[in-house]
């Protein structure tokens, strides 16, 4: 089916990053792999390019342009190229947001600019070593001491965490205050006391840093409280849905890409005399995985059109990340099978989408906890 959610603007964005990718990441992107982290000068280079900071306003250097469409389009891009390491979709979509709409002037005049040009890299940090799904177990603490907040605790699996400059943290304020007792802190590379835990090994997403972050000690100035005091918990629920769903772009998409290109090698590779693509049992699984592709994409279409009307509310951005990363991962799991002991190899596209891809379900909120969502609100 033809999208119908894009117009001739986003297509030639499409143009755009797709020449970015070509030239200024897909060439390198094995070697930052090897590496584990992507150079800061990939970072400069996609500011250059505009890719950075799209919805800040123009007054601080970025975009000025709020319509989520141009940021599906990267994301359906950078996946479609495999480009897991410079997670651009991380600093626009998930972080920017929480600057864009909660920092004062004055931190927008900070921190908005680094961020358009990719001298500023961010990351969040929501998770601690005992606290992933469950927010409310969030052991970090930020104290209030007169004219600074005094942050201690530590965080784990923080994308971006190595490279970031800005680091947006949840730390309790209010000790018995439960959900309630969060706020968002913005903490400063070379601040003294943070420091970093070593790049974690993954078995995907390879060119992805991945950090523990620990803080010791650490005086954060009153004015990087980012939001309100106790408020993080309503900031997180505003700002999830959008997370979501830019996880959800990218499941579908990668999902679609692995299918066309498991179409062709089942067409190009032959078993018992003739084209694999002959066989009854290999129709049946494109036509499964494309059908349940086609009906994806048109729900995730409708979510991005809600999305840029106000309209998508937290149960849907759930309905739509729980389902196209499942999706993702059954076709990734069903192409790799079509290609044999080929899918297995590292080289082979297939391969390095099976393990990128494998963290969908579980980061943004699992699985479990999007039905969980979607189920509260049905029966209670
Ligand atoms: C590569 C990577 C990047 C990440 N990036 C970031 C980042 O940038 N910032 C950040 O803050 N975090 C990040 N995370 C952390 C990620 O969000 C968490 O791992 C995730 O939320 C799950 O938390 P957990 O690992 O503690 O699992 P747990 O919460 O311990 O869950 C374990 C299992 O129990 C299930 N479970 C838990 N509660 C329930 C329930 N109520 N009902 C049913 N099942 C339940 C879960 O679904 C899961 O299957 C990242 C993780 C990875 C691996």
């Amino acid at each position: 089916m033809k999208r119908q959610i894009f117009g001739a603007d986003h297509e030639a964005f499409r143009r755009t990053v797709r020449t970015f990718l070509d030239k200024e990441v897909v060439p390198h992107h094995e070697r930052w792999e090897q590496d584990g982290i992507v150079p800061r000068d990939a970072w400069l280079a996609a500011g250059r390019q505009g890719l950075l900071g799209i919805a800040v306003p123009e007054e601080y250097g970025g975009g000025g342009n709020d319509d989520f469409r141009y940021s599906a389009v990267l994301t359906e891009e950078f996946t479609r190229a495999g480009a897991s390491g410079l997670a651009i979709g991380l600093h626009n979509d998930i972080i920017g947001p929480y600057l864009t709409s909660l920092a004062t002037d004055e931190q927008k005049r900070r921190w908005l600019p680094g961020f358009c040009t990719g001298e500023t890299i961010t990351a969040i940090a929501m998770t601690e070593p005992g606290a992933g799904s469950d927010l409310q177990g969030i052991r970090t603490t930020a104290e209030d001491r007169g004219d600074h907040w005094l942050l201690n605790g530590s965080k784990t699996f923080i994308s971006n965490g190595i490279l970031a400059d800005l680091v947006v943290v949840v730390a309790r304020t209010t000790p018995e205050g439960g959900a309630k007792g969060l706020s968002l802190f913005v903490v400063e590379r070379g601040t003294p006391g943070f420091e970093r835990g070593r790049n974690l090994d993954k078995i995907g997403q390879k060119a992805q840093d991945t950090a523990e972050l620990f803080f010791d000690d650490v005086r954060v100035p009153k004015e990087n409280l980012l939001g309100e005091r106790d408020g993080a918990f309503v900031h997180l629920m505003t700002n999830l849905p959008q997370e979501r769903l830019s996880i959800a772009v990218a499941a579908i998409a990668g999902a679609e890409h692995l299918l066309e290109t498991t179409t062709q090698y089942v067409k190009e590779r032959e078993a018992f005399g003739r084209p694999l693509a002959k066989l009854q049992h290999i129709r049946f699984e494109i036509a499964e995985m494309a059908t349940e592709c086609a009906v994806t994409r048109t729900f995730l279409d409708r979510c991005i059109t809600d999305h840029d009307r106000g309209e998508l509310d937290a149960v849907h951005a759930s309905m739509a990340k729980w389902w196209a990363t499942e999706l993702q991962k059954r076709v990734a799991d069903r192409c790799l099978q079509l290609h044999g002991g080929y899918g297995y190899m590292s080289e082979y596209r297939v391969a390095k989408a099976f393990t990128d891809g494998r963290i969908q379900t579980i980061y943004g909120g699992t699985t479990e906890i999007m039905k969980e969502i979607i189920g509260r609100s049905l029966l209670s």
